[in-house]
């Protein structure tokens, strides 16, 4: 092993691989992510990830945000390549929000502050994970990016640090996915009752 002298003064972590993750520091994530409306954080294996062609139908079909968005199909990974991504990791980290936002489906301040805010969290525990050693990390974020109201695909991105694909964008099946984790969630019939969101953080 090559061992590297530390510079003194500065306080390093050493960089992690199939380590896991602590109770501890998912603690700390989740004090965090409160701060930006999350409810819950659950580590879980990557195999559990439900990856299906038909997800890329929903977003071809149907979608406003198809072909308009950074963060969504075509300019994210296709089907094969997501699958060939998510191969990489063996770890990953599911957050879960409630949300209430009866403009869910506008395009509205209201709507967005809330989806800013979420996207914000996500982003901030991911450069968390990094900072505790996590050099994989990556977020795979809800809903799709309302940093600004009109996205400026296909110009260069105005945030590009904080550009990150959606979890559908990924061709993964949500609802299959927490089937597979021994879960579910309700559809919210009536647009004023609260409803979940979720994103992934690929862990390691
Ligand atoms: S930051 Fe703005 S330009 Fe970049 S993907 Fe998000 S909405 Fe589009």
């Amino acid at each position: 092993m090559i061992a590297f002298k530390s510079i003194e003064g500065f306080e390093t972590v050493p960089f992690r691989n199939n380590e896991g993750i602590s109770h501890e520091l998912t603690q700390r994530l989740l004090e965090r992510g409160n701060e930006y409306g999350l409810g819950a954080i659950f580590p879980f294996c990557v195999e559990k990830i439900v990856v299906a062609d038909w997800v890329s139908l929903k977003c071809r079909y149907g979608c406003s945000k198809y072909g308009t968005s950074w963060c969504c199909p075509p300019a994210t990974p296709d089907t094969d390549k997501a699958r060939a991504i998510l191969g990489e990791y063996s770890l990953a980290l599911l957050l879960v929000g409630v949300q209430r936002c009866a403009d869910f489906h506008l395009n509205t301040a209201k709507k967005r502050t809330n989806q800013v805010r979420y996207w914000k969290g996500t982003i901030s525990l991911e450069r968390q994970l990094f900072l505790e050693g996590y050099y994989k990390a990556f977020s795979l974020v809800s809903g799709s990016c309302a940093l600004c109201k009109e996205c400026a695909y296909p110009k260069a991105c105005r945030f590009p640090m904080e550009k990150r694909p959606t979890i559908e964008s990924f061709s993964i099946d949500v609802i299959g996915t927490l089937q597979n984790l021994g879960t579910t969630s309700k559809v919210a019939k009536d647009r004023r009752n609260a409803f979940n969101y979720y994103g992934v953080i690929l862990l390691e």
